[in-house]
């Protein structure tokens, strides 16, 4: 893996819309009652051609625009709500499609400006996959601070819609992973290293509860776990366990997200989620190219991987 940060912005970021785009036409569909997937294909759950990618995609592209500006909340929140409304950063410029019920209440208030400045849901029942799928490009943002900076700007950006602690932990968890990857350590270093940090960060007796939703994650070693052993619904610890588990068990980004993809139920979300650290550690040039052909504003995303990359420097 190269250390070459528009490089390792660009195989993150189009890891992440193909890997979302391979499961958009099986979104919803339980394991093993679908044609297994092993290319891009179109239609479907969706009724939209190849290379169509979904929310996941939209609000992690509007959180990397956001951050070329600087770090702000606020800019954030206004962006996610220009998707929602208006088609911002969409497959088709248009329409934005495949809305989670949490983000959807949360971009409604903060449209009304009724909102409070943490604006995320904090009850128990809204720890859906919906922050942990768009947290990504801070990464690239946070790779300098402190822990201490860096985890509390990534509980802040899930906070916008997601803002129980264990969406938040969900979170530090996929940039400590991230962040080891792009230090160049293989997955399961990053994975194994990944584990203390988190551990030191939030390990206090407020969150001594909270952390046993995580124990198959933190204190085992989750790649040993059958098949049968890991969901892939929209609950925020289903599809990170089923991340990291697609990645500990494959040795290709191409494997990594077929194998996610298949899993059925939140396809798209954990094809997503795998496939952007998938593509952080393989690199863009081992991401099939009639994958990455086909996908949706391939140009314009190109363009902003390149304006995140500058902005940084
Ligand atoms: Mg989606």
């Amino acid at each position: 893996m190269t250390t070459n940060t528009l490089y390792q912005i660009k195989s993150a970021l189009f890891g992440l819309c193909v890997g979302d785009a391979l499961g958009v036409p099986v979104e919803f569909l339980n394991r093993g009652t679908f044609p297994k997937v092993t290319n891009m294909k179109g239609y479907g759950t969706h009724n939209k051609p190849p290379g169509t990618w979904s929310d996941d995609s939209s609000m992690t592209l509007c959180t990397m625009e956001s951050l070329c500006n600087g770090y702000n909340i606020e800019d954030m929140k206004q962006k996610f709500c220009q998707w929602m409304y208006e088609g911002y950063w969409t497959h088709d410029g248009i329409h934005a499609f495949d809305i989670g019920i949490t983000t959807s209440n949360v971009l409604s208030q903060i449209r009304k400006g009724v909102a409070p400045k943490e604006s995320g849901e904090r009850d128990e029942y809204s720890n859906g996959n919906g922050s942990l799928m768009r947290i990504l490009p801070l990464a690239f943002y946070v790779k300098n601070l402190t822990n201490k900076e860096k985890f509390t700007a990534v509980e802040e950006v899930s906070g916008i819609t997601h803002a129980h602690i264990r969406s938040k932990i969900a979170c530090s968890i996929y940039i400590e992973i991230a962040l080891n990857i792009m230090n160049g350590q293989s997955i399961i270093q990053a994975y194994n290293s990944m584990k203390s940090v988190i551990l030191n960060h939030y390990f206090n007796r407020e969150n001594e509860k909270e952390l046993l939703n995580f124990t198959r994650i933190l204190q085992e070693d989750i790649s040993r776990l059958s098949i049968n052993e890991i969901t892939s619904t929209g609950y925020v610890i289903s599809t990170l366990e089923a991340a990291i588990w697609c990645l500990l068990t494959t040795g290709t980004y191409e494997d990594a997200v077929v194998k996610a993809v298949n899993l059925g139920q939140d396809t798209d979300t954990v094809g997503a989620v795998t496939g952007g650290l998938a593509g952080l550690h393989y690199g863009l040039t081992n991401i099939p190219s009639e994958w990455l052909q086909v996908i949706a504003r391939k140009k314009d995303i190109e363009e902003l991987c390149e304006q995140f990359s500058e902005s940084l420097t």
